[in-house]
């Protein structure tokens, strides 16, 4: 089968014949309809994360934002068949540890990264496998398409988690967005979904069009401003209720903490890069005295999901208009290699394989 694998960081991506994976007693094999390329595969492939041993290994199929059909079953899984269509969350736990019993595979204490890890190959292939596959697949309601679930793996289920759980979000609250890659836009589409006034932070213009046209109140050029914390405040009165980074650099983890009123809540949803390698400096007393929250938030839990399937039946949330270009395997290397300019607007789905 077609693939494309990383063969050397940095270098493009090779689309090649490799061999079409086999399932252990755990495994389904998937047969992929649609995946995203993501800002992770990004990192990945520019040779990140080393600092928190996740760096990953040359010879790594990539691809983690998948949706697709089981094509073949393992001997001891049981509640999935050929033929069903599901979704992948980026996140295989292991289904045993404390955290996957309460359906929280995104902690699990030995998470496998799909795509990401040499023990899981991704989704940049015509299949690949999944561990723990009663556990891992998530059904696709009918209503869902492959290439709008492909968001729903990890972008866009990530922006959800960290917007209606870790910030617990409310109606009315200001919600400051630094950073309008695919992480991002969803949290403005989400955000306003939600009654909340998403204000929509970035550096290119193109980018916040495409916030505007998903909900976004008002948007901030942090080119064109001398601070876009101060921006904010000045929209805001305050400053923001609930500030996300999306991007995860120094600058806008700070600009995100800063731009928050007393009592607010930052989200880091972003991972760093090779410039931060994982240590910011914040403002640590004011953050103390202003009592604000900084939250962690990594994928979304699988109980999770039965909310969001509704929220989108109901057309409240609608993951289709995040996504950006749709493009076959063979375009992926150059897709991923673009992402150096951060131009990309939208998540680019692969639809042939
Ligand atoms: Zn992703
Ligand atoms: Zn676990």
């Amino acid at each position: 089968m077609r693939a494309a694998v990383l063969e050397e960081h940095g270098e493009p991506l090779s689309v090649e014949d490799v061999d079409y994976p086999e399932p252990q007693p755990d495994q389904v094999i998937v047969e992929t309809e649609a995946c995203g390329i993501c800002r992770s595969d990004w990192h990945a492939w520019q040779g990140d994360w080393s600092w928190i041993g996740a760096g990953v290994p040359e010879g790594q199929i990539l691809g983690h934002e998948p949706a697709g059909v089981v094509s073949a079953v393992g001997a001891d899984v049981e509640t999935l068949e050929e033929g069903d269509r599901v979704a992948v969350p980026f996140h295989l736990g292991d289904g045993s540890c404390s955290h996957c019993r309460e359906g929280r595979a995104n902690n699990c204490e030995t998470v496998i990264p799909l795509g990401l890890s040499e023990f899981a190959p991704g989704a940049f292939a015509e299949a690949f496998p999944v561990r723990e596959a009663d556990f891992n697949c998530v059904k696709l309601p009918d209503e869902v398409e492959f290439a709008e679930m492909a968001g729903l793996g990890c972008r866009f289920m990530t922006a959800y988690h960290a917007l209606a759980d870790r910030a617990d979000l409310r109606p009315g609250d200001w919600v400051a967005i630094h950073g309008c890659g695919g992480v991002g836009l969803s949290a403005i589409h989400i955000a306003q979904a939600l009654g909340a006034h998403p204000i929509a932070i970035d550096v290119l213009d193109s980018k916040l069009e495409r916030a505007e046209e998903l909900g976004a109140v008002e948007t901030i050029n942090s080119t064109e401003v001398d601070s876009a914390p101060a921006a904010v405040r000045e929209l805001t009165g305050d400053g923001a209720d609930v500030s996300i980074d999306a991007l995860g650099i120094a600058e806008t983890c700070r600009n995100s903490v800063n731009s928050l009123g007393t009592r607010g809540s930052h989200v880091q949803v972003g991972l760093t890069t090779g410039e931060e390698e994982g240590q910011i400096e914040l403002p640590v007393d004011v953050m103390t005295m202003q009592e604000i929250d900084f939250h962690g938030s990594f994928g979304m839990p699988l109980v999770r999901y039965e909310e969001l399937f509704n929220l989108i039946a109901q057309g409240t949330l609608e993951p289709s208009k995040i996504i950006g270009d749709t493009l076959s395997l063979e375009d992926a290397p150059e897709t991923l290699a673009s992402m150096d300019d951060y131009e990309t607007v939208g998540i680019p789905v692969i639809t042939e394989f």
